[in-house]
């Protein structure tokens, strides 16, 4: 690799545009957060489901990518003769079907699920923004379209970010509306904006014909003064869904998690009623004050989906949810320098050397053998020089060296040696396994 660049030339393969990949010196990172993501989910009663990354296009276009939505815009589609597949752009849809697919209705209502793993988007790639991410994200299936759920998975959110060492967590929170009062706010919608038509981009004209409540999504500045005048939705939903924000509000300040109202917050998928959020962190690195980086990012979203069973075929089934995007929580990590426990890693903790073919072959089994009771090696086999061993012992991170010379192959021992305090001892070989394990404690 090295070679490649000091030539200053590009390799002949390079990984496709928008595509994250997780080298090794970032799963510190990753684990760290899936650990805590996972643990504080099965916590909460929670367990793991993991459906298929392609799945039938039409299970998106019916739900979360009507006409106009960026899902609609961004999947990909999978080359068949027949059939008309996509990688999936999200994973909510995905447990839905599965949901249905495997009669999860018959279980103890809700199910509570989690999943992790890739998504895709053919977006345009940019900082926090991959044509290939992961999330991880929750699922609150079925029962009672029960208020209490949605703060439970605000609430889960919430505890992840703060467990991972995120101080500023705050989560925005608006209601959409249901089947019952979203024509209507639709019209009232469009009729503002048809208004003030000549004042907003070209996007938003079309958006408020084909899909009018995207209008909310629209970050040109052009359009912010229309947008800041809107209607608000507070206002126009009916009074079983302003019952329901207000109990989801009340929820939350029972369990002390701060939100902000938002009333033009909207989400870019279409399956979404009622309640819907978003989840940001403060982003500034460390050592920047507060005021000089007053820059939150988002780093998850949700909200309740009441009819998305329904609209891939199922019977009309309460849910709410909420997914992380992962690479960014990791950025945000790294750059605020949130600590990670160290891991000690038992695995690195003794190395190997051999001088001499013998020696070479005798030490195969020897450290199979050390392997077998539980002891981490690490070896240098295609390396014969003693001193180029030594230094991969030590660059390892190694804390103790068995050795095996001509002279131990023969006498049936091997040399012990720490390495932080250089005192070595000679061992019979059967009893090397047990020392070592003394030694590494
Ligand atoms: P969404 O599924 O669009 O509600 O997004 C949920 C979260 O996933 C967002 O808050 C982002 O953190 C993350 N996310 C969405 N799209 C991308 C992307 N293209 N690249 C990286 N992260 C993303």
């Amino acid at each position: 690799m090295e070679k490649e660049q000091k030539k200053n030339k590009k390799p002949a393969f390079v990984a496709v545009k928008g595509i994250y990949e997780i080298m090794p010196a970032e799963f510190p990172w990753w684990d760290r957060f899936l650990e805590v993501a996972e643990g504080v989910s099965k916590f909460y009663n929670f367990e793991r489901i993991e459906t298929g990354i392609v799945e039938n296009a039409d299970l998106f276009l019916r739900s979360a990518g009507g006409e106009g939505t960026d899902v609609h815009k961004e999947m990909f589609f999978i080359k068949s003769n027949k059939d008309k597949w996509v990688l999936r752009p999200e994973a909510t849809a995905s447990v839905a079907r599965a949901y249905i697919e495997y009669g999860f209705s018959r279980l103890q209502q809700p199910v509570k699920l989690f999943y992790f793993g890739p998504m895709f988007r053919h977006e345009n790639p940019q900082a926090g923004r991959y044509r290939e991410f992961r999330q991880f994200g929750v699922e609150i299936i079925g029962g009672e379209n029960d208020p209490v759920f949605d703060a439970q998975a605000i609430s889960l959110a919430s505890r992840i970010l703060k467990e991972i060492g995120f101080k500023d967590v705050v989560v925005e929170v608006n209601s959409i509306g249901c089947r019952v009062c979203q024509p209507a706010i639709k019209k009232k919608i469009q009729k503002y904006y048809r208004t003030n038509i000549k004042k907003v981009c070209r996007d938003c004209q079309t958006r408020i014909d084909v899909n009018p409540f995207r209008v909310f999504d629209c970050k040109r500045e052009e359009c912010q003064e229309v947008k800041k005048a809107a209607p608000v939705f507070l206002d126009l939903v009916c009074s079983n869904c302003q019952k329901h924000l207000k109990d989801v509000l009340e929820y939350l300040e029972e369990l002390s998690i701060s939100y902000e109202l938002n009333n033009n917050l909207v989400r870019g998928l279409d399956y979404y009623d009622r309640t819907v959020f978003e989840i940001f962190v403060e982003a500034g690195s460390k050592g920047e004050k507060k005021e000089e980086n007053a820059s939150k990012l988002a780093v998850g979203g949700g909200g309740r989906y009441d009819y998305l069973i329904e609209m891939i075929g199922g019977r009309p089934t309460a849910g709410v949810g909420f997914s992380f995007g992962v690479e960014r929580i990791i950025e945000i990590m790294k750059k605020k320098e949130i600590k990670i426990p160290a891991q000690k890693n038992k695995y690195k903790s003794v190395f190997f050397v051999h001088v001499g073919e013998v020696a070479k072959k005798r030490s195969l089994k020897l450290v199979e053998e050390l392997r077998k009771n539980g002891v981490g090696v690490i070896e240098g086999l295609s390396k014969d020089s003693f001193a180029k061993q030594l230094k991969m012992a030590d660059k390892g991170g190694a804390e103790v060296a068995v050795i095996l010379g001509q002279r131990e192959v023969f006498e049936e021992s091997v040399i012990i040696k720490n390495l932080k305090t250089g005192i070595q001892e000679t061992v019979p070989v059967e009893k090397m396994a047990e020392e070592v394990k003394r030694h590494i404690k």
